[in-house]
């Protein structure tokens, strides 16, 4: 049986820490295309060069470019039958590139939070760039305010999380995404394979991911 994952939802309901996590208990490569993409960026490949702007100004890269993106990582990784993505699909055009290279999702993991609260947690994100570490001004600070707690360098925020790029980012997300979200639950109704789940993200990381491991376990899958 194949396990493949897909993470629906907005912007800063927390899809990159629960899909890592999901990857350790289950054992299986994990994938975030936004990361992939910073990554380019950082490198300055011609990759980066092409979606540096079209993600600081908060829009989605082209689905051709994301699908050879995907393509290539899943085939790198030998992970056609079992992957978890975070950020992947976030179009219908996406959604049924996967159907048509014979990617069939098994499970649909949508992380529910409201626009008020995506604003406040991703405003006062902050990460450690050559770590990745992140922090919360409010939910998880670091130790000393702007700094590292484990290397002591300076944190900076991602480019698309200034306030006026997230408001972009959330109309993004509302027009080219959230029909995922029906779009998924059809499948769902009529596919007994596809199980779709839905779980509050308006709560600590380890609520959300027992919540979320508990589900799946229940559906067999973990
Ligand atoms: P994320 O880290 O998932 O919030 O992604 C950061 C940015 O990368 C997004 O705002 C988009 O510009 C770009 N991106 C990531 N995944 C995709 C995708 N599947 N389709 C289009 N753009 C994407």
């Amino acid at each position: 049986m194949t396990k493949r994952l897909i993470f629906l939802g907005p912007p800063g309901a927390g899809k990159g820490t629960q899909a890592e996590r999901l990857a350790r208990a289950l054992g299986l490569p994990a994938v975030s295309t936004g990361a992939v993409l910073r990554e380019a960026v950082a490198a300055g490949s011609p990759l980066g060069q092409q979606v540096k702007a079209v993600m600081e100004a908060g829009q989605l890269v082209s689905d051709d470019m994301m699908v050879a993106v995907l393509m290539g990582w899943l085939e790198s990784h030998q992970a056609r039958d079992g992957f978890i993505l975070d950020g992947f699909p976030r179009t219908l055009a996406q959604a049924e590139a996967l159907e048509a290279h014979a990617l069939q999702v098994d499970v649909v993991v949508e992380l529910v939070l409201s626009d008020a609260v995506i604003v406040e947690r991703l405003s006062g994100r902050w990460v450690h760039k050559p770590s990745g570490r992140t922090y919360h001004e409010r939910f998880h600070p670091p130790k000393t305010p702007g700094l590292d707690d484990e290397t002591g360098e300076p944190l900076t925020q991602r480019p698309d999380d200034q306030p006026e790029t997230i408001r972009q980012r959330l109309q993004v997300y509302h027009q080219q995404t959230a029909p995922l979200v029906a779009h998924y639950q059809a499948l769902a109704k009529r596919d007994a394979q596809l199980a779709y789940l839905s779980v509050d993200a308006d709560r600590s990381i380890e609520v959300v991911q027992a919540e979320m491991l508990d589900a799946l376990q229940a559906l067999g899958v973990g």
